[in-house]
């Protein structure tokens, strides 16, 4: 018994563009090859992303980095199976709480603390996504959840997967807007450096939750890739394949193993 059987819709909530290729690419190509019908709620336009180094450098910082970000996430999404009336921004109706004005939320930036974690950056615009109340982002998820009824939410686990403020705001708003909603939510596992698991199971902070359910989808390598390259504003895919490289350098590898926890 898999957790996506007889499962006809799923939405996707994630922070920024690329989150969803980079993170779940693979889990949104098996589940299109499956024909369950993905939909995707994308936070901000990823507006303090880095850029890598190379012709799109000039846009770092600019409005046009906007632009340029929503352009990749039509690439990546189509790249993925997901049709265009299938994606949404946050704060754009129907992603949008009734009687309040539509609005953008800002990507909110974060520095390093380490290698492998983030926190929040030292300066962050006022319309920045974690400057808003919790409540009214939670709002804007939920009223999307009520108009798409979809029959599983899919977003981070609760430390946003590497702790970027963003995604852990997301986590936080998307599980609240499930339940909320009635409907039911699952965060991503992630296989860790050292084979170790992300999530609330080893973060301690879900007793109670039960086992993830792992997918091997080494078979959507192919097209997770392709979304990967349509996202050349933020990273780079490694010529000999199976990695990317972020525009501050970092490398890792392209995920084909995702596990599913319902909360
Ligand atoms: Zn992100």
């Amino acid at each position: 018994m898999s957790l996506l059987d007889g499962v006809p819709t799923v939405l996707f909530v994630h922070a920024h563009p690329d989150d969803e290729t980079i993170a779940t690419g693979a889990l949104i190509a098996e589940m299109a090859a499956r024909g369950i019908r993905v939909s995707l709620l994308t936070a901000t336009r990823g507006e303090q992303g880095e850029v890598v180094r190379g012709p799109l450098s000039v846009l770092e910082g600019t409005d046009a980095l906007t632009r340029e970000r929503e352009r990749e996430l039509a690439c990546a999404a189509a790249a993925l199976g997901i049709g265009l009336a299938d994606r949404f921004w946050l704060g754009t109706p129907p992603a949008r709480a009734a009687g309040l004005a539509p609005r953008a939320y800002r990507d909110s930036g974060m520095t390093w603390i380490r290698p492998g974690l983030a926190g929040p950056a030292d300066d962050i615009d006022g319309d920045a996504l974690v400057r808003a109340p919790l409540a009214e982002v939670t709002a804007d998820v939920a009223a999307l959840i009520g108009q798409l009824r979809p029959a599983l939410v899919i977003s981070y686990d609760n430390g946003g997967g590497y702790g970027h403020p963003d995604h852990v705001r997301m986590h936080e708003a998307a599980l609240a807007g499930s339940r909320a909603a009635g409907v039911a939510f699952a965060e991503v596992v992630q296989v860790g450096v050292d084979g170790a698991t992300s999530g609330a199971g080893v973060a301690g902070a879900g007793a109670g939750a039960g086992a993830a359910e792992w997918f091997d989808l080494s078979a959507h390598l192919a097209t997770v890739t392709a979304a990967l390259r349509c996202h050349a504003s933020q990273l780079t895919v490694d010529e000999g394949g199976g990695h990317i490289v972020h525009s501050g350098g970092q490398r890792e590898p392209i995920i084909t193993v995702v596990g599913l926890r319902l909360l």
